[in-house]
């Protein structure tokens, strides 16, 4: 259970950019939050990830309070942020060098597949597409099997296709390992086959507005 309990965020230049954001997301649960430019859904992850300290309020994975970037919560943005001087595999394995050569190698192996990029590798970053990129930049947040994966837009950059392959991949993975997920999107259409709740939020300053528990069968069931 990821509680998350009256957490604020004003900027040091005063922006209110969320205000008393409290919400529990159950472990496994798939949580979209949607709402215009400005409404402090970037500023939520951020803060659920440990990039950002909050103003007040704070949130607990399982109990445990969250204060600075935890292996146990990774975030994917928008645009894939890789590093462009290391190969595909040493960008994905970046976070896992505490294992053995062979266990990386094999984590890495299964990563890649999952996302439909095997044997790409040894390939240098730099020479990828943007949807390649994207895909190497999601498995990279799979990779340390993380309780939560914090998704900031991870699709809105690609072409249709592969926005729908990806989802694919995220609904297939999830079938394996009920992943919790919290995924910010400007697609409704999106929001709605991927999660089992929607939470509408506005902005000035950022609040949750609305929430939709969703009951319709989807393609995992
Ligand atoms: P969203 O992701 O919903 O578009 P953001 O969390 O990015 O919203 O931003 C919420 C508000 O906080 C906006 O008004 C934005 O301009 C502001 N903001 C975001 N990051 C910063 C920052 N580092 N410094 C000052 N203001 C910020
Ligand atoms: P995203 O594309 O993930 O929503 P943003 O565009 O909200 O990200 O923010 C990108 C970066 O710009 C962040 O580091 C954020 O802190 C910063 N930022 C966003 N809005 C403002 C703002 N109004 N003033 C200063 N920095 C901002």
């Amino acid at each position: 259970m990821l509680e998350i309990r009256n957490l604020s965020k004003i900027y040091p230049n005063g922006t209110h950019a969320l205000d008393n954001f409290s919400i529990d997301i159950k472990s496994g649960e798939i949580l979209a939050i949607i709402g215009g430019s400005g409404c402090g859904k970037s500023t939520l992850l951020r803060l659920l990830s440990g990039l950002e300290q909050p103003t007040r309020g704070e949130s607990r994975l399982d109990g445990r309070l969250l204060l600075k970037p935890d292996a146990q919560m990774n975030i994917v943005f928008q645009e894939p942020r890789l590093l462009p001087w290391l190969s595909v595999e040493d960008n994905i394995g970046f976070g896992l060098r505490h294992l053995r050569v062979e266990d990386r190698r094999e984590r890495i192996q299964a990563v890649l597949e999952a996302i439909g990029l095997a044997g790409y590798g040894r390939r240098w970053v730099k020479e990828l597409s943007g949807g390649q990129a994207q895909r190497v930049a999601l498995a990279r947040g799979l990779v340390t099997q993380p309780d939560v994966l914090l998704l900031d837009e991870p699709f809105s950059a690609l072409d249709a296709m592969t926005r729908t392959e990806l989802q694919d991949h995220l609904l297939d993975l999830w079938t394996q390992r009920q992943i919790t997920m919290l995924l910010v999107t400007h697609d409704i259409e999106e929001a709605a086959l991927l999660a089992d709740r929607i939470v509408v939020m506005r902005p000035w300053p950022g609040r949750i507005l609305d929430e939709v528990q969703m009951t319709l069968p989807r393609p995992r069931d």
